[in-house]
């Protein structure tokens, strides 16, 4: 299975898009960034190889992606102009309005398809907060990090290197200009350095990703192949798909009549949102 636009849910029409929310009672949500990817990656990079994987969910669950927009909390990349970024207040308040927008649809299960990971302190405070709001029961899948532990050398965790270009070949091969790439940092000082960030123990916190990549960014782009992109990318929405079912039947059958997705839709979810504002 390729890409799937068509499931794109603003690219529906209002009865398709009802009629799939409401069957499945499930929806894909997108979360991505624009960001520098020095000169052969698109600054849309994560927001792109989040919507590739979203949309091949969202085909397999025969249920819709929905963008949370393209923009998410990137401000250590604010050195290279061009750069966009939400402050995490702003992203939390729009997954916030589009989770209730989703519940009005009938929707009770989240399935959250991040490819940043500056985002992922923001989607979990806010998954939090809307799920006590709006009774829904919502997964994060860290897609950036399943395509690099399913294949930990190709698609080598830096920035803007084969994993990412990788990425945007699956969405859109025309996008990728190795070509035109700016001077690449140092790949074992980067990697070095982006380690420290990763740590799950003791971790500073990123501000300036002039800290990892002096020049924005590092890796070897050109082991990046298109047909082996779309392999990977076919892989990891089988994976994220796997892995949500497990969740979901695992939390269902530990909380029985309890959980949400069996839970019948409370009577109006504004009111229920109205007594918590
Ligand atoms: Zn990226």
């Amino acid at each position: 299975m390729p890409r799937h636009p068509d499931r794109q849910l603003e690219r529906m029409a209002q009865p398709d898009a009802a009629r799939l929310l409401a069957a499945s009672r499930t929806a894909i949500l997108v979360a991505g960034s624009v960001e520098q990817h020095g000169g052969h990656l698109p600054l849309g990079t994560d927001a792109f190889a989040a919507m590739s994987i979203a949309e091949r969910v969202a085909e397999r669950l025969d249920t819709a992606a929905v963008t949370l927009g393209p923009v998410g909390v990137a401000h250590y990349h604010l050195g290279w102009p061009g750069t966009l970024t939400l402050r995490p207040d702003t992203m939390r308040s729009v997954l916030l309005d589009i989770c209730e927008s989703l519940g009005h649809a009938g929707v009770r299960r989240i399935l959250v398809v991040n490819w940043h990971e500056g985002n992922s302190a923001t989607l979990r405070v806010a998954a939090d907060e809307a799920q006590r709001r709006y009774g829904l029961r919502i997964v994060v899948a860290e897609t950036h990090i399943i395509t690099h532990r399913s294949h930990p050398e190709e698609m080598e965790f830096t920035h803007a290197g084969s994993m990412e270009t990788s990425a945007v070949l699956a969405y859109e091969a025309g996008l990728v200009h190795l070509d035109r790439a700016t001077e690449a940092s140092d790949r074992a000082a980067g990697d070095h350095a982006h380690g420290l960030f990763r740590r799950p123990d003791v971790y500073p916190v990123m501000a300036d990703f002039h800290d990892v990549a002096p020049t924005g960014w590092y890796g070897r782009p050109e082991l990046a192949d298109a047909h082996r992109a779309e392999e990977i990318a076919e892989e990891v929405a089988d994976h994220v798909v796997a892995r949500a079912i497990e969740i979901w039947d695992a939390l269902d059958a530990g909380h029985g009549s309890h959980a949400p997705a069996h839970r019948p839709a409370p009577a109006s979810v504004s009111a229920v949102d109205g007594a918590g504002r």
